[in-house]
């Protein structure tokens, strides 16, 4: 079949919405739909799921078994092998749900899953900036830290389909404890919710400081979005937090690049809100914690994707493995 004729679906799963999209294997999207997930019954959602895939198929004159692959990107742990969600703390309810059997049948297509933070590389990879490129880095810093890497062309998942956890590479072992039950980690050191409890442990007692005044009482917002205000404001406090934030980003990006001597580093959500006052320093920082052979060549970017990520990332998943058989 002509690459142009091939049409893919792919839902984004999130812990409060999904994005239902209908594209073709160029990154063209005819369709996308959100629904809710929040703390819903995970059946009564995939159901929900189907009506809206056959909906949009459906306004767009399309046949199902003219789709060639369904993606579906959801947050780990994944049990990929057996095509199934388990339990993860923003999605509760979903606890050993068999969503790719599920939703293949609905659709008599083949159906992929892949954790959230590996389709995102896959989507830079295969939409965003990282086109025609062999080895690259996506790094999504929000609430934690994920990532993927494509190494020569492929997507990297190691023996048991978890690699690539990038989040949790210990960068000191003395360093603040983790969720995950590591201490030091990456995510430990400059994940959103490790930056919103260090400005609350930290100034919680001080309600006239700057940066607890920039939330307006929006607890929501103590975190990046405070941090980021204050740092422009040169905040003496957010000043010093983000030189620490940029040399541990430029540590653990310093050990990716050593490793993997990736022509693209892509850096989406903080680094898009951020932009050059995290991309500058980090370049900067970069020759202590990587050789000068490896930077020569690298680029560190943000996601041209941007808030269309999510639905990118689910397409990619479904062009990847439609191109490219898994082994399980
Ligand atoms: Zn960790």
């Amino acid at each position: 079949m002509r690459e142009e004729t091939k049409f893919y679906l792919g839902f984004d799963i999130g812990g409060t919405k999904i994005a239902v999209c209908l594209g073709r294997a160029d990154g063209t999207i005819i369709a996308s739909e959100r629904i809710p997930n929040l703390e819903r019954n995970p059946r009564e959602v995939m159901n929900d799921m189907v009506s809206c895939g056959k909906k949009l198929l459906a306004d767009a004159s399309l046949p199902p078994q003219n789709i060639s692959a369904i993606g579906i990107g959801a947050p780990g742990p994944l049990n990929i092998i057996e095509g199934k969600i388990e339990s993860s703390p923003n999605m509760k309810n979903w606890n050993d749900i068999p969503i790719v059997d599920f939703i293949s049948k609905e659709f008599s297509a083949k159906t992929y899953i892949e954790n959230d933070a590996n389709a995102g590389a896959l989507a830079e990879w295969i939409f965003g900036a990282g086109k025609n490129c062999s080895n690259l880095i996506y790094l999504t810093m929000s609430t934690g830290i994920g990532g993927g890497i494509i190494a020569e062309g492929k997507l990297v998942r190691g023996n048991d389909l978890i690699g690539g956890e990038m989040g949790h590479i210990v960068l000191d072992p003395e360093g603040p404890a983790c969720n995950c039950g590591l201490r030091g980690c990456y995510e430990a050191f400059c994940g959103g919710r490790a930056i919103s409890q260090k400005i609350m442990a930290d100034l919680s007692q001080q309600p006239e400081h700057p940066l607890i005044r920039f939330a307006q009482g929006d607890a929501g917002k103590i975190g990046y979005p405070v941090l980021i205000e204050g740092v422009k404001s040169k905040n003496g406090y957010a000043l010093s937090l983000w030189d620490e934030i940029c040399l541990r980003n430029a540590q653990a990006i310093g050990i990716f690049t050593n490793i993997f001597n990736p022509e693209f580093i892509i850096l989406g959500t903080v680094a898009l809100a951020a932009g050059n006052l995290l991309l500058d320093p980090v370049k900067k920082l970069l020759p202590r914690f990587a050789w000068p052979q490896m930077i020569k060549n690298l680029k560190i970017k943000t996601s041209p994707l941007g808030c269309k990520i999510g639905e990118y990332s689910a397409l990619s998943i479904a062009v990847y493995y439609d191109n490219n058989s898994r082994a399980n």
